[in-house]
């Protein structure tokens, strides 16, 4: 295993984070400025006097979270409210309309380009596209690894992205499936270790428990999602299992939760693949509509859920995680929904997942 002390001490070295860490490993907050202060104690402040709204079929109690406001005619340019203003705001998208909309707002540090969604050109254009803008490029690994020694695999591609010769160098990874760690580890080893990308963990990886964040820091993670599997007060007790292991936090925001992941390509079955980058439909019993990505650069596809999660505009229940970045996932949206969601006009009907399970 690495040198931990010198691992842990390029990853403090690193630019791009809200946070830097202090000699005791302490969280400083250097980028909180007063007037941000501001702005979160006023967000706070509306979130306590909100009125009751419903969404999803559920009632929801008074002052949980803030009213969007409702997209009218007078005010049709995309606007971005900072809901969450003390975290690094980063996206992922799969389509080229998403990426111009996350390009367009200024707030938006990261952007995470999904390997399958992306051809290998249009990877590498969007990577420098992204990087000319100044800000940062994420590159976010396949859920399916089908072979790992053929040139498609996340380590040739990897590899090519980060070779010496390339344009195109990725500022971080998000991490799907273990045996992808193994490829970036084998891959990190022959690199100069300063150089390589933020080795981010996405909340397809086990990491539930402080034992679990323990193991993923070991395996080389720098920041993990947290799993959207656990509550609210669940996740406010991994804040000590991240502190311990000095490991920054992302929190998905927004975002269609996975319901489930095939190897079989539902177009194969039906019409033949087509080795595109589209979305299907499939609808259940009750009459809902699940969108079905079809990521068949590598032929696989995830069924997601109807409604798209979303705790973005709760921040008197988001900002006491103090996550270090906040993500929105985008899969099936068009790029004006993208505009919409970022400037704070969540859809009228959304989950807010396992958030809000077994809290009183
Ligand atoms: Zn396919």
């Amino acid at each position: 295993m690495r040198d931990d002390r010198a691992e842990r001490s390029r990853r403090e070295n690193r630019g791009g984070s809200a946070e830097k860490r202090g000699p005791q490993g302490r969280k400083e907050d250097t980028a909180r400025s007063a007037g941000e202060s501001q702005r979160a104690a006023e967000l706070r402040g509306k979130a306590r006097g909100g009125k009751e709204i419903r969404r999803g079929g559920k009632r929801e109690a008074a002052g949980r979270g803030v009213v969007p406001k409702r997209e009218t005619r007078e005010n049709p340019k995309p606007r971005f409210a900072p809901l969450l203003p003390v975290s690094e705001l980063r996206v992922s998208v799969e389509q080229e309309e998403q990426l111009r909309a996350a390009l367009s707002v200024q707030e938006v540090c990261l952007i995470y380009l999904d390997e399958a969604g992306f051809s290998d050109t249009a990877l590498s254009e969007g990577i420098r596209q992204i990087q000319r803008q100044g800000k940062r490029a994420g590159l976010r690994l396949r859920r399916i690894e089908r072979a790992s020694e053929d040139s498609c695999s996340v380590k040739a591609q990897l590899r090519r992205l980060l070779s010496p010769e390339s344009m195109a160098r990725p500022d971080a990874v998000l991490i799907r499936c273990m045996e992808e760690v193994m490829q970036l580890l084998s891959l990190r080893e022959a690199e100069e270790s300063a150089a390589f990308p933020e080795l981010c963990f996405d909340y397809t990886v086990y990491g539930y428990n402080a034992a679990a964040l323990s193991v993923l820091r070991e395996l080389g993670a720098e920041r993990v999602t947290l799993p959207i599997e656990l509550n609210r007060r669940e996740l406010m007790e991994l804040r000590g299992g991240l502190s311990r292991e000095q490991l920054a936090s992302e929190l998905l925001v927004y975002g269609h939760l996975p319901m489930m992941v095939s190897a079989n390509c539902v177009r194969k079955t039906s019409r033949g693949c087509d080795r595109g980058n589209g979305t299907e439909r499939l609808r259940d019993r009750m009459g809902k509509e699940m969108p079905v990505r079809m990521y068949c650069k590598y032929c696989y596809n995830q069924i997601f859920n109807a409604e798209p999660y979303g705790i973005s505009d709760l921040p008197a229940e988001v900002l006491p995680l103090r996550p270090d970045s906040v993500r929105y996932d985008f899969s099936v949206e068009s790029g004006e929904e993208c505009r919409r969601i970022l400037g704070g006009m969540l859809p009228t009907s959304l989950t807010r997942g396992h958030f809000h399970h077994g809290v009183e």
